[in-house]
């Protein structure tokens, strides 16, 4: 029987019709969760007030960067994996290489911190959907705090963003055609998988995100070992808290 990971309810209360992507599949996802049910799944499909829904958010987000790879690729243009890039938030022009915020969104007064916190919620959503399909334990109590989080808009939980030192990225073809995290402890070096948090690659972005609500305790531990295994290939860290806080048109690659 089903039970939905985000309200909890099972097959006796609730629908499971609809097909839930775990990364938008307007951003060319192909993995589902199937322990969604419709009315959640419509939920982070549908905008409040002025507000985009938390799909429209990670599909925005991430477009700018997968539009960059694929346009490395030559996979954009008549026949390819996408014929013409468009955004509902960003001036794109490709000849100039040009990825702007577009101006009405940049002058709104909060807007930045609005489209931050949606952001927020949508990778730890991503995260606990994905962690449902390669594990089946999102249920867990663990977790809770997520469901509160992105589903329910309750408390604030944090999401590093790691600057780069170089604008070597290596991406492969198949994560910018069909994305999909990569995760530490599995492939790249410099990504740690500690108790607390969980760190990620995402279309050329690093990101962490807390996996228990008490993240703060184990957090000097964390960094300690997280900052070492990425001296030469980062920066440092950025809390995000505005939508500009990370390199969504990969800048870093124009150098
Ligand atoms: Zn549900």
């Amino acid at each position: 029987m089903k039970k939905c990971i985000w309200c909890r309810q099972d097959e006796n209360k609730t629908t499971f019709n609809k097909t839930a992507h775990i990364v938008p599949q307007a951003l060319g996802g192909e993995q589902i969760c199937e322990n969604v049910c419709d009315k959640c799944n419509e939920f982070f499909g549908s905008h409040f007030q002025k507000f985009p829904s938390v799909e429209t958010i990670i599909k925005e987000a991430f477009n700018i960067s997968r539009i960059r790879f694929l346009i490395h690729f030559g996979e954009i243009g008549k026949n390819k994996i996408l014929t013409k890039p468009t955004s509902h938030f960003f001036d794109i022009d490709i000849k100039k290489r040009k990825f702007e915020l577009k101006l009405a969104y940049k002058l709104q007064k909060g807007y930045q911190e609005k489209l931050c916190r949606l952001l927020k919620k949508g990778i730890y959503k991503m995260f606990l959907e994905e962690t449902e399909r390669r594990n089946n334990n999102a249920l867990d109590n663990q977790y809770d705090f997520i469901r509160e989080f992105a589903r329910y808009d309750l408390g604030d939980y944090p999401v590093f963003y790691y600057e780069r030192t170089s604008a070597v990225i290596l991406t492969p073809v198949e994560l910018v055609k069909r994305p999909q995290f990569i995760i530490g402890g599995v492939g790249l070096k410099y990504l740690v998988n500690e108790p607390c948090f969980m760190e990620f690659e995402f279309l050329g972005h690093v990101f962490s995100i807390a996996t228990t609500r008490y993240w703060a305790i184990a957090f000097d531990n964390y960094l300690a070992k997280s900052e070492k295994a990425k001296s030469g290939f980062f920066r440092g860290f950025i809390p995000l808290n505005r939508f500009n806080d990370f390199d969504f048109a990969l800048k870093i690659l124009d150098n």
